[in-house]
């Protein structure tokens, strides 16, 4: 039996976390489920699967959550805050956490799970783009184990050897490593009408169907450089070792390319649950619920480069990538700041990338050595960033 705490229970990773652990309920036990505010479906998911505690971070809702959980006569403790996600995700009586909260309100919780020593399922790249290398450290000196959800980096994860070292593409005979997206729904989109681009439509992804931020950021492409950021840090990869190709299908979730020209990618149907069955079994395989690829249904085969007129965010991900820590986490908060102000209807879909190259081209570069030097980097940018959009109003 492992025991799970489900960081982001209520979001759409947490919510086909709990589809597959349903399937297993004689290998998984559900510990904790953690949300943002919503109570109400927390509170369910919590009598479903008989979690022991249930956190939500805004405290705002706690009278109303309590009263709810009192005439639910529900068997849960219910807890409120920062410290209780904390205290949920580096608790000794869990195994494994999924970090599955959106953005730069994971990391907090998420470093917790590692510093812990857990068996963390990383969902929450935006965590490990803020603090990489710190990241990374304290995995390896407290012994955490990080097992990727993103599809793309679970992919990559199952096209390498099992031998791979951390950083060493060469011992492993590795030429590239071939980071697939599809390019959402403005692939084909004339220029001309990006301006005009409603959340609704760059939330509409035609492959996926996830959270609204990410919706967004893969709309722009953003995602694809946070992506990129992320392999580089889970894989001990340079710039140089990944390439960008685009492969609207999402039938191929990445590829590894090696040195005798044999490319080995992974292929599935696009549903989360299957890097999800992957890592919380790993090393065995357990069903997930999926379908299996009906190859007589795949007519098109595609790839292509993504163009930097179209996706202007994903080439200020790879500048942010080589500048360097400090200018990955301004990005990144800068970034969210944007995509929030979009999604509320203060700037266009454009507006996110003007925004974030301006909060990108005023960051002066600093080294972060510790989570508080992170946290500080990332409530900067997201100062600069507000001014930003200020400016543009
Ligand atoms: P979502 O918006 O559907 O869910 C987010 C979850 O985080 C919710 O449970 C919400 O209550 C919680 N949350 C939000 N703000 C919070 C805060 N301030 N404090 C505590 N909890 C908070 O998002 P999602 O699509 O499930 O994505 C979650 C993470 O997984 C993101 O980092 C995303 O990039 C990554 N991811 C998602 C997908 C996908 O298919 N959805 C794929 C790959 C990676
Ligand atoms: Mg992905």
């Amino acid at each position: 039996m492992q025991t799970l705490t489900i960081l982001g229970a209520t979001g759409s990773i947490g919510k086909n976390t709990l589809d597959v652990v349903k399937r297993h309920n004689d290998k998984y036990r559900v510990y904790a489920l953690t949300a943002n505010s919503d109570y109400e479906t927390l509170l369910l998911q919590a009598r479903d699967v008989n979690a022991q505690h249930v956190v939500l971070a805004d405290v705002s809702v706690q009278n109303e959550a309590l009263a709810l959980a009192a005439s639910m006569e529900l068997d849960v403790q219910c807890h409120f805050g920062v410290d209780a996600l904390v205290k949920v995700s580096n608790d000794n009586k869990v195994d494994t956490v999924m970090a599955a909260i959106v953005g730069a309100a994971g990391l907090i919780p998420t470093f917790a799970a590692v510093a812990a020593g857990k068996r963390v399922l990383l969902a929450n790249k935006e965590a490990l783009v803020m603090s990489g290398e710190l990241f990374i450290a304290k995995a390896n000196e407290c012994g955490a184990t990080i097992l990727p959800i993103d599809s793309e980096h679970n992919a990559i994860f199952q096209c390498l050897p099992h031998s791979f070292k951390y950083g060493d593409l060469a011992a492993s005979g590795i030429s590239k490593v071939l980071l697939t997206g599809s390019g959402g729904p403005f692939l084909e989109t004339d220029l001309a009408l990006f301006d005009a681009i409603t959340p609704a439509q760059a939330c509409a992804h035609p492959n996926w169907d996830m959270g609204q931020k990410i919706s967004i950021d893969s709309a722009t492409m953003m995602n694809k450089g946070l992506e990129f950021i992320e392999a580089r840090w889970l894989f001990g990869l340079d710039n140089d070792d990944i390439d960008i190709v685009l492969h609207p299908q999402s039938t191929i979730h990445s590829m590894v390319q090696y040195v005798d020209g044999s490319v080995i990618a992974q292929m599935g149907a696009p549903d989360m649950r299957t890097p999800i069955a992957h890592a919380l079994a790993y090393p065995v395989r357990i069903k997930s619920g999926v379908n299996p690829l009906d190859f007589n249904q795949l007519r098109d085969f595609t790839f292509s480069t993504p163009c930097p007129e179209r996706y202007p965010n994903l080439y200020l991900a790879l500048r942010a990538a080589r500048m360097g820590q400090s200018a990955c986490t301004t990005l990144n908060a800068a970034n969210e700041i944007n995509v929030a102000a979009f999604l509320a209807g203060h700037i266009s879909f454009t507006d996110i990338a003007r925004c974030n190259a301006q909060v990108l081209d005023a960051h002066e570069i600093s080294s972060l050595t510790t989570i508080e030097q992170v946290i500080q980097c990332d409530q900067n940018a997201r100062e600069v960033a507000q001014s930003a959009i200020l400016e543009l109003s």
